[in-house]
């Protein structure tokens, strides 16, 4: 159970439901980043105060200072910050919940100090899956999946001694807000059309990646990473309800699913609490209230950015970086209203094409093949 908490993005959608869950759980929140939301973390210290806290610049923390009274906390900003916030003795467990790359060095950073990470940021585990598990077993750390999918397979796999018998891994897509559409119909589509998700409240950036099944692609690579299997372990079906979270398919045709309402405080307290359980804030699911569950194949041809993913998880190497860095690249230009729905994947594609591919790397390779993969999705003009 943990004792001490940092919180990555806690002003983020991942961050405030993990304050939620703290509120009522004996732990003490020791750090919080956050990137601009200056008036939200003021708010945060003076509920929770922490002894350390970070913004995303010297501006934006000086901002913040000038707003505290009274006992503050340390102010911090930029990589530096998040890394000391990763790091901080007085935290026993860190929820990464910021987006994008820019999670990945603090991700690293506390598990070099054998803390429990309670993983939300999947894009870490995407570019540099290996190198976390790997850093993780050297630093003695674990790392809880947050993700709904990965908790769900986490949880069917309490209690499997030989991960021989796990036969393959299904994780479920809601399908997002454009499910059962035509490419068609799909052509004009703007950010607030694919802002709005059918069973989830999210972050923006996740939000658009549900719309293009730019996610579940994203998230079997997580999967891959976090299990370590091979992508033809990795099935993904549609499954329109967000009841079911994910299941585990075991050597003897047993089936092992995690239902539940959708409610991200269920996943965030396991991490918290894990090998614990403890009541929630979250309501419980009512089986006499539920709708009939359905199950259907994903459409790859409508969705081309799943079968990106799916192709970069086969390839290995950089290609997964590459894929990772030109889609934050591309969703935020979709954002800005840049760029059209249909523009992500090609962005994607040709930024992939154009970033040198390394089978084996290293860190820094990594992170060079991001760089690249950024550089050229944002001088595309199309
Ligand atoms: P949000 O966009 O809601 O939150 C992002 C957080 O990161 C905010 O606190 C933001 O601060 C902070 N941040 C942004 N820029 C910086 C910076 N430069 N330095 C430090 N902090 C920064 O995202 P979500 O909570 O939706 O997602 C977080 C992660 O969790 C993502 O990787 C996502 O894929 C994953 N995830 C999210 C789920 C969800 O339900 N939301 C479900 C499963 C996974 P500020 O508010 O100040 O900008
Ligand atoms: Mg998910």
């Amino acid at each position: 159970m943990t004792k001490g908490l940092s919180v990555l993005g806690s002003t983020g959608s991942i961050g405030r439901q993990t304050l939620d869950v703290v509120r009522h759980l004996p732990i003490r929140v020791a750090a919080l980043t956050a990137g601009t939301n200056v008036s939200l973390m003021a708010e945060q210290i003076a509920e929770f105060h922490p002894l350390l806290v970070s913004m995303a610049t010297e501006q934006v923390a000086a901002e913040l200072k000038a707003r505290l009274t009274g006992e503050t906390p340390l102010v911090l900003w930029g990589e530096d910050g998040l890394l000391a916030a990763a790091t901080l003795p007085e935290a026993d467990t860190v929820i990464t919940a910021v987006v994008g790359m820019l999670g990945l060095k603090p991700t690293l950073a506390a598990l070099d100090t054998g803390k429990r990470v309670g993983l939300a940021n999947k894009e870490t585990m995407v570019c540099a899956g290996e190198l976390v598990m790997q850093r993780a077993r050297a630093g003695g750390a674990e790392i809880i999946p947050v993700d709904s999918e990965h908790s769900a397979i986490f949880q069917c796999l309490m209690g499997c001694r030989d991960r021989s018998e796990v036969r393959r891994l299904i994780l479920t897509c809601s399908g997002g807000p454009f499910f059962g559409k035509t490419r068609q119909e799909l052509e004009p589509v703007t950010r607030d059309d694919a802002l709005r998700h059918p069973n989830w409240k999210m972050g923006e950036k996740i939000t658009v990646d549900c719309a293009t099944l730019m996610n579940k692609g994203l998230e079997v690579i997580e999967a891959m990473r976090l299990y370590e299997l091979p992508p033809e372990q990795v099935s993904v079906v549609i499954h329109r309800q967000s009841i079911v979270h994910s299941l585990v398919e075991y050597c003897d045709g047993a089936i092992l699913a995690q239902l539940g309402v959708p409610d991200m405080r269920i996943p965030i307290q396991l991490a918290l609490t894990y090998p614990n359980r403890v009541p929630s804030p979250a309501s419980a699911l009512n089986l006499l209230d539920c709708p009939p569950l359905t199950f259907q194949k994903p459409d790859l041809e409508t969705f081309p950015c799943l079968q990106i993913a799916l192709d970069a998880a086969r390839r290995g190497g950089t290609a997964c970086a590459a894929m990772n860095g030109a889609n934050e690249v591309a969703v935020g230009k979709f954002l800005c209203r840049e760029i059209g729905f249909y523009d992500i994947p090609r962005l994607v594609t040709r930024a992939m094409g154009a970033t040198p591919f390394v089978p084996d790397p290293t860190l820094e390779e990594i992170l060079e093949a991001d760089r690249c993969a950024r550089q050229v999705c944002e001088a595309d003009q199309l």
